[in-house]
């Protein structure tokens, strides 16, 4: 699937992109995703591909070093520079070959997939209202951050704001122990929750939790644990080092009887493109991917000719990413 032509060498602009508003989480305040964007070039087509380092990837440092060191040859080994050359050389790929990205990764790729809608109001008023606003704009499934005070409260005002019908999942991002985590889910579980996300740091010995547990931060630390003890595989492309090793893992765990969800960690359009390229491709159907993270942006990359209308992402027709 790799490029077999020769290729000029790997170009590297360094981005800062401001969030529409500070996005609070159990780990801190994020204000603003500094990355690279990576081209590669073949005559006149252009391939792109996205590193955006955030927790859990190497740093901003380290992520430039390695850029800069990577050839065509080889793939850089940490996480989001390996998933920014290898994307730049899929995009390209795709692009030659005159497919969708999507469907070179798989022949049988979706033609669109559902997302959820992150909410990230910090009153309650201005959450009810950002729930209702989503699912106005026909989002079926909204996610809250959890492992904040009143998160019961919180949660509440948005079931009240929606109704039954919607999906709600919560993401705790490894912030309770493991007691005070079934404690919480407990509590959580009357409001009809979806899932889970990372409640515990190693997802250990929540057997008994009345919600279903997600594995998301566990997920590229240690994926076997991931697999047996959630129900559900959170795959982060920029984390697990690209699209191929998340396509590999994807198929892994739905072998294995689990779910998945696809998402991104605040990262560009363009990488936000790939992971939706790699949710059709593995034809996540059950459960919405993570990919209306855009709208937490204030700013992108380019025109994002994959944002989500109505709740889901149409698959471009145009070869590689469709940006
Ligand atoms: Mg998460």
């Amino acid at each position: 699937m790799m490029p077999a032509r020769a290729l000029s060498a790997l170009e590297i602009r360094p981005y800062r992109l401001r969030l529409a508003r500070p996005l609070r989480t159990a780990r801190g305040v994020v204000e603003h995703r500094d990355g690279f964007v990576v081209l590669a070039r073949d005559g006149n087509l252009v391939g792109r591909g996205e590193a955006a380092p955030l927790y859990g990837t190497e740093s901003l440092a380290e992520c430039f070093d390695e850029l800069r060191k990577a050839t065509l040859d080889s793939l850089p080994a940490a996480p989001a520079a390996r998933h920014a050359v290898e994307q730049a050389l899929f995009d390209l790929s795709a692009q030659r070959l005159g497919v969708p990205l999507a469907r070179l990764l798989d022949a049988r790729a979706a033609e669109s997939v559902g997302v959820s809608a992150l909410l990230s109001a910090e009153t309650m008023p201005e959450l009810a209202r950002e729930a209702q606003r989503a699912a106005a704009e026909g989002y079926r499934t909204l996610k809250l951050k959890v492992g904040l005070a009143n998160d019961y409260a919180r949660a509440a005002v948005v079931r009240d704001a929606v109704g039954p019908n919607m999906k709600l999942r919560v993401d705790a991002n490894g912030a309770w122990r493991r007691d005070e985590a079934l404690e919480r889910l407990h509590e959580l579980a009357p409001l009809d929750i979806e899932l889970c996300e990372q409640p515990t740091e190693d997802l250990a010995g929540l057997e008994t939790a009345p919600i279903t547990i997600a594995a998301d931060e566990l997920v590229p630390r240690d994926p076997d644990a991931a697999l047996d003890r959630a129900q559900v595989i959170v795959l982060k492309p920029m984390l697990l080092g690209g699209l191929l090793p998340a396509l590999r893992l994807g198929r892994r765990a739905l072998e294995r009887g689990r779910q998945i969800v696809v998402t991104t960690s605040l990262d560009g359009a363009i990488a936000r493109a790939g992971a939706a390229h790699l949710a059709a491709a593995l034809r996540q159907t059950d459960l919405a991917a993570g990919l209306s993270t855009g709208r937490l942006l204030a700013e992108d990359l380019c025109s994002d000719t994959l944002a989500p209308r109505g709740g889901s992402i149409r698959i471009p027709d145009a070869p590689g990413l469709g940006l």
